[in-house]
């Protein structure tokens, strides 16, 4: 449906969900539940519209074509008794999932509040939502994400270093295996990319779940508020044309320095802790004490030379972090309330995976 939505909106040149519904809706030929309906127009219209604006820039975009199976429905659409969740199939149809020990936990909080389910051909997410007053913090920490670290420094005077370098030596090691693979049959190809990929990217999870979770702990223990740059010129910086070959540059670019903040951001505000974004422009060049400019020395440490000082590189920049998030008005609180909408702002959404193998399908 998705497609065929996707092939009508292109011949048509319309994007909009409402346009998009009048033409394709009653020409779907399956007996579906009309959510799934909606929700492929839904997802096709988003699509369309991307499509759209990435055509402006290159004419010769990629159209777009979903390979997978996938349906989001809306809160109205399922329902959660006894611990069943209950997902409309085709009209007076239902599949009924027992919720698994650890997510009836979780959806026991009375305060949540749920939103959408989201399917894929193995698994269920349930999204949802809680209201969270937001704490004062009477600190900050600063965090510098880099290649082999993550370094914190707060206002306390705590500094911490978060050894990320497994991450890394991952990647490398995948990056290896792909370009010593040469036989020319794709699907072998494509078996062997996700094998790898998917591998890489549990052990990335696992690392960037273990540092958020301990960073949050400590912004909790003492009520502090979160510092880390703004992601958009982390990316800038070591973009074409830098002097850096193709090798770093996919090191740098790399989703974990996006991950990373996500899940920072995400448990800090489950628990009500201020999240704050800086620009990220010379955090590492300049002296966290005095501001004059740092010259570099060995790999790991630079030296002040008003200060006469030899400091650790990673330090001085969660340091330089720290202080921007004091001194400076925040860019922006997230990326919610940059959109201008100081209700959302308080909602945090998280995404809880129920497990699809335990499938019974009822009528
Ligand atoms: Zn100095």
């Amino acid at each position: 449906m998705m497609n065929e939505a996707i092939r009508v909106g292109i011949e048509n040149n319309i994007s909009s969900r409402f346009k998009l519904s009048n033409k394709v809706y009653h020409s779907f030929k399956n007996d579906l539940h009309t959510w799934y309906r909606l929700s492929a127009i839904e997802i096709a219209s988003s699509l369309l519209k991307n499509y759209r604006r990435e055509k402006r820039k290159n004419p010769n975009a990629k159209k777009p074509y979903v390979w997978k199976k996938f349906a989001k429905i809306g809160n109205q659409a399922y329902t959660i008794k006894n611990n069943i969740l209950r997902i409309p199939t085709q009209p007076r149809h239902f599949v009924e999932i027992p919720l698994a020990k650890y997510t009836q936990r979780v959806l026991s909080d009375p305060s949540l509040k749920l939103g959408s389910v989201s399917l894929t051909s193995r698994t269920v997410c349930i999204a949802f939502s809680k209201e969270i007053a937001e704490v004062e913090p009477t600190g900050y920490i600063g965090i510098d994400r880099n290649l082999e670290n993550a370094t914190i420094a707060s206002s306390d005077n705590f500094i911490r270093k978060f050894d990320t370098s497994r991450i890394l030596r991952k990647k490398e090691a995948f990056s290896e295996v792909k370009s010593h693979f040469k036989r020319n049959d794709h699907r072998i190809r494509n078996r062997i990319y996700s094998k790898y990929g998917t591998k890489q990217s549990e052990i990335e999870n696992q690392e960037l779940h273990k540092i958020s979770k301990q960073i949050v702990e400590k912004a909790k223990s003492v009520n502090f508020g979160i510092v880390m740059e703004n992601i958009k010129g982390i990316r800038k910086l070591y973009r074409k044309g830098n002097f850096q070959g193709n090798k770093y540059r996919r090191r740098l670019n790399s989703w974990s320095f996006y991950k990373l903040r996500k899940m920072i951001e995400y448990k800090a505000r489950w628990l009500g802790l201020k999240v704050i974004y800086v620009p990220p422009h010379r955090t590492s060049t300049f002296c966290a004490i005095c501001d004059s400019k740092v010259v570099e020395c060995t790999e790991r440490k630079v030296w002040c030379p008003k200060c006469k000082r030899l400091v650790d590189r990673d330090e001085n920049a969660a340091r330089n972090i720290l202080a921007r998030g004091m001194r400076f008005i925040p860019i922006g609180l997230s990326s919610e309330a940059a959109n201008g909408n100081p209700m959302k702002e308080l909602t945090t959404e998280v995404i809880l995976r129920a497990d699809g193998s335990q499938l019974t399908q009822k009528s």
